[in-house]
C-alpha cells in the first residue's frame, strides 16, 4: 500500500512511499483509507514546527482527519465490514493522569499523551491503516463524500460542549454568536451554533465572496473586517475566536455581553505584542461574570457529537466545505496553500 510519511523533526520529508499492509493486532479494526484532511498542523509538521515519531522510527505517517471503510473487524466487535469510519487521534498517556483515566484525553493534565499522526503513532494517511475499535467512529453512510470533516468538527463539538458546560452555571438561554475566521473550524463552529437556534455572525478578512456565500447559505451573516468594532454596541453572548489574531483575541474578551462566554480555538505565534488596557480587560470581565476559556483535541464523546451534527447538516453545504480534492500521487500539492482554500483533502484511494 501507498502511504504519505515524513520524518518529524526535519523539513520538507514528505513523501509517498510503498509500506507493507497494516497488521490488525487484537481489538483493532482493518480499514480502507478513503479520505485524509489537511489542515495547519500538518503544515507544521511538514515544516519541522512540530512532531515526533513512533519511538525507534525515524519515519512515520502524517494524518490525523481520517476517513475509511472498514474491511475487517473484530468478532463481537460494534463495526462490521462496509462501515464507514472515522479514528479519534489522542491516546491517553501509558500511565493516564485523572483526566485520561477518565476518558478525558482531550484534557490530559501530564502532556504525555500519543497522537496519530503527530505524536509517537503513525497517523491515518495511508490506503490501509488499523484502529482499536474502541477509538473509531461509525459514521451515517450517507457521510461517505464529507466525513472527513468529522475530526475538526470534533474539535468545534468539544468547544460547544465546555461552552454549555460553561453557561449552565446560571440561567442561560445565548442569542446571539460571532465567530471570527471562517476557516474550516470557524465554519463548523457556525454549523453548530445555528444547528442550536442562534443568531450567527462571521467576521473574516476576506471580502465578499465564497465564504460569505457559505455564511449566507447557513442562515448566517458575513461581516468582511478585521475589528470587532462594529460589534461595539450590539455585542454577542457568544464569541468563538478562531484567527488566533492577538488584537482579536483581546478585542473579544471586552465584546461580549454580560455573562459572556469567549471561547479561543485559534493558535498565533508568539513574538508580536500588543499594547493593553489591562483595567480595562479586568473590569469587563469582572462586571459582566464573563468567561474566557481555550480548547483544543477532543476525546470519543465530542468525535460522537461532531457525528451527528454532521448527519444532520445539510450535505451539499458540507461539500461545498471541501473546495479541493487531491489525489495521493500527488499528495505534496496539498500542503501549498491556494486561494479560496477551506478544507483540502487527499484522495487515497487515487
Ligand atoms: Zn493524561
Amino acid at each position: 500500500m501507498r502511504a504519505l510519511t515524513f520524518v518529524p523533526g526535519e523539513k520538507g520529508t514528505l513523501d509517498v512511499e510503498e509500506l507493507p499492509d497494516p497488521e490488525p493486532q487484537r481489538g483493532e479494526l482493518l480499514v480502507e483509507g478513503l479520505a485524509l484532511g489537511i489542515c495547519g498542523t500538518d503544515r507544521e509538521l511538514d515544516e519541522a514546527e512540530y512532531g515526533w515519531p513512533p519511538p525507534g522510527k525515524d519515519r512515520m505517517v502524517i494524518g490525523h482527519e481520517s476517513l475509511g471503510r472498514v474491511l475487517e473487524s473484530p468478532d463481537g466487535s460494534a463495526f462490521s465490514p462496509g462501515d464507514l469510519v472515522v479514528g479519534v487521534v489522542r491516546r491517553p498517556d501509558p500511565e493516564p493522569c485523572g483526566a485520561c483515566k477518565h476518558g478525558e484525553f482531550d484534557m490530559c493534565r501530564n502532556g504525555r499523551y500519543t497522537e496519530r499522526g503527530i505524536k509517537e503513532i503513525d497517523g491515518y494517511g495511508s490506503q490501509k491503516w488499523t484502529v482499536e475499535a474502541a477509538y473509531a467512529v461509525r459514521l451515517d453512510p450517507a457521510l461517505a463524500d464529507v466525513g472527513v470533516l468529522v475530526e475538526p468538527a470534533s474539535v468545534v463539538a468539544k468547544g460547544w460542549e465546555q461552552i454549555e458546560r460553561i453557561g449552565s452555571r446560571a440561567w442561560f438561554e445565548p442569542h446571539t454568536l460571532l465567530v471570527t475566521g471562517a476557516g474550516p473550524i470557524g465554519l463548523l463552529a457556525a454549523l453548530l451554533g445555528r444547528q442550536r437556534g442562534m443568531e450567527v455572525h462571521v467576521l473574516d478578512r476576506a471580502p465578499r465572496g465564497f465564504k460569505s456565500d457559505l455564511v449566507e447559505a447557513l442562515g448566517g451573516t458575513y461581516h468582511s473586517g478585521s475589528s470587532l468594532e462594529s460589534f461595539a454596541d450590539a455585542k454577542p453572548d457568544i464569541i468563538i475566536e478562531c484567527t488566533g489574531a492577538g488584537q482579536l483575541v483581546i478585542d473579544s474578551m471586552i465584546t461580549t455581553a454580560a455573562t459572556g462566554i469567549v471561547c479561543l480555538c485559534g493558535l498565533a505565534p508568539g513574538g508580536r505584542t500588543h499594547r493593553v488596557d489591562a483595567g480595562v480587560i479586568n473590569r469587563d470581565v469582572v462586571l459582566e461574570n464573563d468567561v474566557i476559556f481555550g480548547t483544543v483535541n477532543a476525546n470519543l464523546r465530542h468525535f460522537r457529537d461532531a457525528a451527528a451534527a454532521l448527519a444532520a447538516a445539510d450535505r451539499g453545504w458540507l461539500e461545498r466545505l471541501i473546495t479541493r480534492r487531491v489525489p495521493l500521487s500527488s499528495a505534496l500539492e496539498a500542503f501549498q496553500p491556494a486561494e479560496n482554500d477551506v478544507k483540502v483533502v487527499i484522495d487515497l484511494t487515487a
